[in-house]
């Protein structure tokens, strides 16, 4: 059996290769180059431009971009109408924004279980986390797979709680044949760099509701609106505005926009591509013993954000950590979605403690994130599959 670099043999490749890179080509560049000339750099053209092609692209009424994922994710709390002693609901499988945005408004996050083969939010724990207090859900669609919008949705609505979707990885999945972003009574993307698509920051939020969508466009620029059908008090002039409510500078720059607007037009062949790898990944992975591949739901037309490769420690000698370290080893470095948002020492000192989602908890043991992003090779690709299976046959029981 060939002893894995760990154990001192050689590793399956040379080259270091990262679990998530950007693509930017010559258009992009073009794109930001072109901002830098015009007579706009914020609050430009090019705002409204990009808003139009996220609507176009997923099929919902109104987009609102805005300087970050996370910040969209507040804006939405904030309209959703979540405040000072309310809950909300969200997945501890996630990014620390997707809990943190209710902490902003002054709610209190309630994290309920995933289901433990899609590994996303169970429809089920939310029902029971349920109370009086709830405002909002934040379902976070993990990895890019679309998370059980229309069992949500029903829930939600029967119980007046707004569904708020964490899009951060979803752009391009379809839900039962509609884009994400056209579903949810709101839905946020994120264009952080590793994102499927990136503004170098950047995010927005997507909703159908012309009311949301005019307490978005107001808390996105500091409360402020010139629009005369919203004023209180009668215009005095051309220059004339009022705040309404308290709001922040979320805006997002020309800049940005652009390098958006060229990503969004390679979008197709970035979901291609990254569907491709998936497919081949799954199929290598799917018969090796000891690793579980993430189960995916008919309903999601996936693009994925993230791969998971799931290991069941019971089967091996080693447990997660090492598995890392070994892959690392053979140059392929890994990363680990997500430590569960209540496991961080801020959460603690809230009162949060381990145990409330097993699902979750039982999941962060086992799972490292592999390479996967637009520009891998079919050599990387094939060389993470060889070093995976090495480390897995070296220490399998
Ligand atoms: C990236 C990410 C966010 C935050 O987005 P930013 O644009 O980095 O603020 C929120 N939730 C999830 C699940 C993410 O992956």
């Amino acid at each position: 059996m060939e002893k894995p670099a760990i154990e001192g043999g050689k590793p399956v490749r040379e080259q270091k290769i990262y679990y998530g890179h950007q693509y930017i080509d010559e258009a992009d560049i073009q794109a930001v180059v072109d901002v830098l000339r015009s007579d706009y750099l914020t609050c430009g053209p090019k705002i409204g431009e990009l808003e139009k092609k996220l609507c176009d692209l997923t099929g919902a009424k109104y987009a609102v971009v805005c300087s970050n994922g996370t910040a969209g994710l507040h804006i939405a709390c904030l309209v959703a109408g979540v405040g000072e002693g309310d809950e909300v609901i969200t997945t501890p499988v996630t990014f620390a924004a997707s809990a943190n945005c209710a902490l902003y408004c002054g709610a209190r996050p309630v994290f309920a279980d995933i289901n433990p083969e899609t590994y996303n939010i169970d429809p089920a724990s939310v029902a029971e986390r349920v109370t009086g207090k709830t405002k909002a859900v934040v379902a976070v669609d993990y990895t890019g797979q679309s998370v059980e919008l229309e069992p949500l949705l029903r829930l939600c609505h029967e119980k007046g709680i707004v569904l708020i979707e964490d899009g951060a990885h979803v752009i391009g999945t379809k839900y039962k044949g509609k884009k994400n972003g056209s579903i949810a009574d709101m839905t946020m993307f994120s264009f952080h760099p590793v994102k499927t698509v990136t503004a170098g920051e950047g995010g927005a939020v997507l909703t159908n509701s012309e009311e949301y969508y005019q307490k978005l466009l107001l808390y996105r620029a500091h409360g402020i609106t010139r629009d005369e059908r919203l004023l209180e008090h009668a215009s005095e002039g051309a220059w004339y505005y009022e705040q309404l409510v308290l709001g922040y500078n979320y805006r997002m720059t020309d800049m940005q926009a652009a390098l958006l607007i060229s990503q969004l037009d390679k979008l197709d062949r970035f979901g291609r591509r990254r569907k491709e790898i998936v497919a081949r990944y799954n199929e290598a992975f799917s018969g090796m013993p000891g690793i579980v591949v993430q189960k995916e739901i008919p309903e999601s037309d996936t693009i994925r954000h993230l791969y998971i490769l799931r290991i069941k420690p019971e089967e091996f000698t080693i447990d997660r950590r090492h598995f890392f370290e070994a892959l690392g080893a053979e140059n392929v470095c890994c990363n680990v979605h997500y430590i569960p948002t209540y496991y961080f020492p801020y959460y603690e000192k809230l009162g949060y403690r381990r145990g409330i989602c097993p699902n979750a908890e039982k999941l962060y043991e086992e799972i490292i994130t592999l390479p996967l992003y637009y520009a891998m090779s079919d050599e990387d690709v094939e060389s993470v599959i060889e070093a995976v299976g090495k480390i897995a046959a070296y220490y399998h029981r």
